[in-house]
């Protein structure tokens, strides 16, 4: 006679997050000891900094980046200078619209106007703690 396999939601082999061994206990245990749940966590947790970490270094260099070649606070330079010194366009603080509809991305207190042609304005904001 067949018998079909029917397996509902609930009724999946429940395993430890950390270490994979069978887990017998309540439906919503998800792991076999303290020391798996303390590993699983401290793990987790050192992930996300690592992460936290990596993306305030870009928005470091940007900035560096940025401020070195603004001495003056107002210039324009070239997409390629910029990618030249390391700069990940995919990362910044904010951005700020104005009336006329310019986008400037800053990091930090350093902002770019992306102009045509691949060419960058790059501008300095003191009083870009004051804002909210
Ligand atoms: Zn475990």
């Amino acid at each position: 006679m067949y018998i079909s396999e029917f397996k509902s939601p609930g009724m999946e082999k429940r395993i430890c997050l950390e270490c994979g061994e069978a887990l017998h206990g309540r439906a919503d245990q998800k792991f076999c000891s303290d020391a798996c749940r303390t590993a699983y966590h401290n793990r987790t947790h050192a992930d996300r900094e690592t992460i936290i970490r990596k993306i305030n270094s870009i928005l470091r260099r940007n900035r560096n980046i940025l401020m070195r070649l603004n001495p003056t606070g107002k210039v324009k330079v070239s997409r390629e200078k910029l990618i030249r010194e390391g700069f990940n366009f995919s990362y910044h603080t904010n951005t700020y619209r104005t009336k006329n509809g310019n986008t400037y991305y800053y990091c930090y207190d350093q902002g770019y106007l992306p102009l045509a042609d691949g060419i960058y304005f790059l501008v300095r904001r003191q009083e870009y703690v004051d804002q909210d």
